[in-house]
């Protein structure tokens, strides 16, 4: 076991009751990784909440044991007492999108390379392919019994985070896990189906939308589409419903970056950002106040679509001309 891990073992070993919370607009990393992390509290006896901004995206309402999320307002949610707080998948505290009462002590377990490191234990991997194989590892070293109703939450973690095990962060590690998950109970199919297959005929159109929207910069190599709010309303559809998007422009040969834009409101977005190979939209993100990783990222913006469409080509395209080092090299260049 590492040191780490073994520290975070302690932890939770000295204390009864906990709070656990993620990111606001969860995905299946943040949703499976917590209510994991609530079963294996409940295997030692110990007594947690999790507290959320926004309620499970009906996407993953199958997941065992979603309805133990609650979020603010819900009877149980943030009046009640507990000693210490579990931070899963979140690269700061404004990331939950709630007010939260201070804590004596917290724990911050996450794979972002940019996380804000603001709890007395923070656990922080790049090298994982999500929050949920960090789970898993806990799990392990706490020899929880590994139940499907656990592994399920926690495949889904690793699914979702590693684009169904095709994004770069897809490691044997991560692959291996998954196939003790599987040996243990979850159904892989299932899940995939669960996840990736259960969308409405609105969640196509809105997808059909945005396609129609696609366009490319001159040299091809950048993909934009946009999403306004008056197409959400139209097919009386959420931000949540445009999940997976932003993926389909990197389909495209010469696509390095993809960016969507939901417009929330007006002069107010959400931009997602994927890429393929060097390109560190993370960077990118973060220079406008957001954040994520290598490949994925996103951020809120405030600003008209034409400026802050501009101001993001322009960081791209500064990147393609000059490339940033990768997460490994910055990691190793920043902690070790
Ligand atoms: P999304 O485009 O919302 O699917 O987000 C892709 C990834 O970027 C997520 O997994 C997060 O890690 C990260 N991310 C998205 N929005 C933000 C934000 N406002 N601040 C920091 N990280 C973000
Ligand atoms: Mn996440
Ligand atoms: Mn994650």
């Amino acid at each position: 076991m590492s040191d780490i891990i073994k520290e975070v073992v302690d932890w939770i070993k000295k204390h009864r009751s906990f709070l656990i919370t993620s990111h606001e607009a969860g995905d299946g990393d943040s949703i499976g990784s917590q209510i994991a992390m609530s079963f294996i509290l409940e295997k030692m006896q110990k007594s947690s909440l999790i507290l959320n901004k926004d309620p499970v995206p009906n996407t993953y309402k199958f997941l065992p044991g979603a309805e133990r999320i609650k979020i603010q307002g819900d009877e149980g949610g943030i009046g009640a007492e507990y000693e210490a707080a579990i931070f899963l998948d979140c690269g700061s505290l404004e990331r939950t999108g709630l007010s939260l009462p201070p804590v004596s002590s917290c724990l911050n377990i996450d794979h972002h390379l940019n996380n804000d490191r603001f709890c007395q234990l923070n656990w922080i991997d790049p090298y994982m392919s999500s929050t949920a194989e960090m789970v898993y590892l806990l799990a392990d070293a706490l020899s929880i019994p590994l139940e499907p109703a656990l592994g399920s939450n926690l495949y889904t973690g690793i699914l979702t985070d590693t684009g169904c095990f095709t994004y770069s962060n897809t490691t044997p590690r991560g692959l291996r896990i998954a196939a003790e998950l599987i040996e243990s109970g979850v159904d892989p199919s299932s899940i995939a189906n669960q996840v990736y297959g259960r969308k409405s005929v609105a969640q196509l159109l809105l997808l059909g939308a945005a396609l129609s929207s696609l366009t490319l910069t001159e040299d091809e190599r950048i993909a934009l589409i946009l999403l306004k709010e008056e197409v959400f309303k139209k097919y009386e559809t959420t931000q949540a419903d445009a999940e997976g998007v932003v993926n389909y422009p990197l389909t495209i040969d010469s696509v390095e970056v993809s960016v969507l834009f939901k417009e929330i409101s007006e002069d107010f977005f959400k931009v997602s950002f994927r890429s393929k190979g060097r390109v560190n939209v993370a960077a990118i993100a973060e220079s406008f106040g957001g954040g994520g990783h290598h490949n994925a990222a996103g951020v809120k913006m405030r600003g008209s679509y034409s400026l802050i469409r501009e101001q993001i080509l322009d960081s791209i395209c500064r990147q393609l001309a000059n490339p940033l080092l990768s997460d490994r090299e910055r990691y190793e260049n920043n902690f070790e």
